[in-house]
């Protein structure tokens, strides 16, 4: 891993002549098995990846209350007063003036926070990160949640992580204007290593669940198709909008009121697009609840089936995927994976492969010739452990 406590400390001196408070740290995470379920209410197994985004931060003694953040993804810093967040968030279907959409993401934080109830002096943050951006690995929670776990120490907010996690997400939904769901936030905030977390969105009860994939002889191989999704635009806010129609037509608060046994009528009472989209979340919950007890019982050897089932559901009824998700997953799959599928919200990103841990070279190689085949910009493939989720590091 090149990113460092030290790279995020040198950030912060450059910027501020100063040593930092403190630094902290939180993953991406990639998800098992679950997708699009988590704003449906649902049931969603993510885990962290060593993959991390650190925030150096220090209180501002000027007395002006203001914030200044910084990143190693973007040119200038970018400044304001506290009191100014309450006036440019929340934006919700858009970036605020003067804060380019990378800011958004700490500087709401700190105003989701101060919305939380917490409040304290001014700060600098400055942020590096190797999460893969716009990569389906939730480099948007892991710049949420080091800052969140950062701004909660330093004004002494006391908040736990789920509540941290539900002011990243708002972060994302109110200031950034990304619809998206809770789970990201929450493996981040929650991971362990050799352990995902089994999360009921609607209830936020979550439970490690330990995966022994290394005990098995197994690896988690990640394929980014660097096909660059964007959550703040596009399908996924129609995906969203069509779950809820669902959940409408079907008379019930969400989609996760609606078991695999309704499906039959939930066909007569819907059109066949919005008919998909519900088949698809459906049947996604339960593979997520048989995931979860087929890890328990059997071990990670036995998903295989769960996770190519999930790829199918995300391709044909909800309609998320693209030729380069679908081409890693194949090809995986054909030299010999044990299971792959797709991860994150769609429309590009990264897929995942289960293999056995002497496969990886294998693997790796045929899913680069099929991209090469194809004509597709070479893919990044990497492997994946379940790693810790945020933390104070220094
Ligand atoms: P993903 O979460 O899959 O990586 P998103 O579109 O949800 O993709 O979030 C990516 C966005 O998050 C980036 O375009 C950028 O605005 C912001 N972001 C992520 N990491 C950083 C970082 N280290 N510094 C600044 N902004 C970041
Ligand atoms: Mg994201």
């Amino acid at each position: 891993m090149t990113t460092t406590i030290e790279a995020a400390t040198a950030l912060f001196t450059d910027l501020t002549g100063r040593a930092p408070d403190g630094v902290w740290s939180a993953p991406g995470r990639v998800n098992l098995i679950g997708e699009h379920t988590d704003y449906n209410d649902g049931f969603v197994l993510p885990f962290a990846i060593p993959h991390r985004t650190y925030a150096a931060v220090g209180i501002r003694d000027d007395g002006l209350g203001r914030v200044r953040v910084a990143s190693t993804f973007a040119d200038a810093p970018v400044e304001v007063s506290l009191d100014q967040l309450d006036e440019l968030f929340p934006t919700p279907s858009g970036t605020a003036p003067g804060v380019p959409e990378w800011a958004a993401y700490p500087l709401g934080v700190a105003w989701a926070l101060r919305q939380a109830g917490a409040d304290g002096r001014g700060l600098d943050i400055a942020i590096t990160s190797d999460v893969p951006v716009g990569a389906g690995l939730s480099s948007s929670a892991a710049i949420e949640s080091a800052t969140a776990s950062a701004l909660n120490d330093l004004w002494a907010a006391g908040l736990d992580r789920t509540a941290l996690a539900r002011v990243g997400r708002r972060a994302e939904n109110e200031a950034v204007g990304a619809p998206t769901g809770i789970m990201d936030q929450m493996a981040s905030m929650l991971g362990e290593p050799d352990a995902a977390i089994f999360l009921d969105c609607r209830s936020l009860d979550a439970n490690l669940v330990q995966v022994g994939i290394a005990e098995a002889g197994l690896a988690i191989l990640v394929m980014d198709t660097r096909v660059k999704h964007a959550h703040s635009t596009g399908g996924y806010g129609e995906r969203r909008a069509a779950c809820e129609r669902g959940a409408a037509i079907m008379g019930v608060p969400s989609l996760r009121d609606v078991s695999v046994d309704d499906l039959t009528l939930a066909e007569e009472l819907m059109d066949d697009v919005t008919f998909r989209r519900v088949r698809h979340v459906v049947t996604e919950n339960q593979r997520v609840l048989d995931t979860v007890k087929v890890l328990r019982e059997e071990g990670p050897r036995s998903i295989g089936d769960l996770l190519v089932a999930s790829h199918a559901s995300m391709r044909d009824d909800f309609e998320i995927s693209v030729p380069e998700l679908d081409t890693a997953v194949e090809a995986a799959l054909a030299a010999g994976a044990i299971g792959a599928r797709m991860t994150g919200g769609g429309f590009g990103g990264a897929a995942i492969a289960l293999i056995e841990q002497d496969a990886v070279q294998q693997v790796t190689d045929a899913v680069n010739a099929a991209f090469a085949a194809s004509g597709f910009t070479a893919p990044v493939i990497f492997t994946v452990t379940p790693s810790a989720g945020a933390r104070r590091d220094a």
